[in-house]
């Protein structure tokens, strides 16, 4: 992965977030708590295990997810980070990556973020479209690397495997 790429998306979203307010109010910063066996976790970009090592608020565990037999690593963190450093995954929260075929890559929301996220029921027109604009550019960067692209369609087919919502369980 072109370190280069990853660090231009990671920077779209240093400062903007899902809302123009703290959308952390609304539901006490539900995506940043461990689960209830405190893991949970979030999947990293390729290339962002070496960006963070040294941060010591977090850890990096096997990857659910390896991809052609890479293990780009789990974030794995306390609830707390500094804010410059947190993983695109986090960033880009509660958006994901989708692609039709061959088309350009869109973002919908997560179906991952149901269980938490107070903003899934508004779905993507409810959230800042300078959000919306900044996740579908970094998200673009990425899927220009071929790395960074079979990376996406991991993650897509990942995502895909989780119910669309649940009030369709
Ligand atoms: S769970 Fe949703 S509303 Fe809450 S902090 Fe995370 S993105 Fe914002
Ligand atoms: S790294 Fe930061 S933003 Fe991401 S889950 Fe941990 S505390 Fe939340």
């Amino acid at each position: 992965m072109d370190l280069e790429l990853l660090i231009a998306a990671r920077d779209l979203l240093e400062n903007i977030t899902p809302l123009k307010t703290n959308c952390g109010l609304l539901c006490g910063g539900a995506c940043c708590e461990a689960d209830e066996d405190g893991q949970g976790g979030v999947l990293l970009f390729p290339g962002e295990a070496e960006l963070l090592r040294e941060e010591k608020w977090m850890r990096v565990l096997p990857s659910p997810m390896p991809v052609g037999g890479t293990d780009y690593g789990l974030m794995v963190c306390e609830g707390r980070c500094e804010r410059g450093m947190r993983p695109l995954g986090c960033r880009i929260f509660p958006l994901t990556p989708v692609r039709s075929g061959n088309g350009p890559w869109k973002v919908r929301t997560d179906r991952r973020a149901w269980a938490m996220c107070p903003l899934m029921s508004s779905g993507v027109r409810g959230l800042s479209p300078e959000f919306v604009a900044a996740v579908k550019e970094a998200i673009r960067l990425i899927g220009s690397d071929p790395e960074g692209e079979r990376f996406l369609l991991a993650w897509q087919e990942l995502e895909a495997g989780y119910a669309d919502s649940p009030f369709l369980l």
